[in-house]
């Protein structure tokens, strides 16, 4: 059997990759979202082991010194990891795998794992994501300002990426992206 497609999936905070991700899980047949650990403390409505797993920094530490991560970063504070195992397994096992994850931790897994699918998501304007960022109301000031400051100089990664996709319109986004897994799924089934 051949081994399942990774697929990395980053973009600015307020690009709507979160949405896009959840969608292309209920309409992609076969394929998992990778659930990450996090020393971010749980939001409301969060679940433990569905969203990520909450971890505190001792943890965190103990599991880099482990070598348990595909990658990791300190993104706005906090560690986030992509767990290298359960990831691993499921590739092997044939199952595609969506990793939702930030610029640095995705630049880590090209170095990694180069065969896997690199998605930038593009906002549709600087004044679209100011607005989505700040209208999503579960962060503080400060943190709207540093995800802000902290989008805008993202942007600059998206030619890093194997593909850049714009979400303007949520649905065409999810239709461009399910596109491109089926086709590069084609392509690795050919070599
Ligand atoms: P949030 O705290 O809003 O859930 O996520 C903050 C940022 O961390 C997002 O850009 C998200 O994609 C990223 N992130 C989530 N899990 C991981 C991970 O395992 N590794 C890395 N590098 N970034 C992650």
């Amino acid at each position: 059997m051949s081994n399942g497609l990774l697929v990395v999936i980053s973009g600015p905070s307020g690009s709507g990759k979160g949405t896009i991700c959840k969608r292309l899980i209920d309409e992609i047949e076969n394929i998992n979202v990778s659930v990450s650990a996090t020393t971010r403390k749980p939001r409301v409505g969060e679940i433990e082991g569905k969203n990520y797993f909450f971890i505190d920094e001792d943890d965190f530490v103990k599991k880099i010194n482990n070598d348990e991560f595909l990658e990791h970063a300190l993104v706005y504070g906090n560690y986030y990891g992509t767990p290298k195992k359960i990831v691993l397994k499921q590739l092997e096992e044939g199952k595609d795998i969506i990793l939702e994850i930030d610029i640095q931790g995705a630049l880590k897994v090209k170095e990694n794992y180069p065969k896997g699918v690199f998605i930038f998501i593009l906002p549709p304007s600087l004044e679209e994501l100011k607005n989505r960022i700040e209208g999503r109301g579960t962060d503080s000031k400060e943190v709207i300002h540093r995800r802000l400051k902290c989008a805008y100089d993202e942007l600059n990664y998206a030619f890093e990426y194997d593909y850049v996709v714009l979400n303007d319109e949520v649905d065409s986004a999810v239709e461009k992206i399910k596109e491109i897994i089926s086709a590069e799924k084609n392509k690795s089934a050919r070599n």
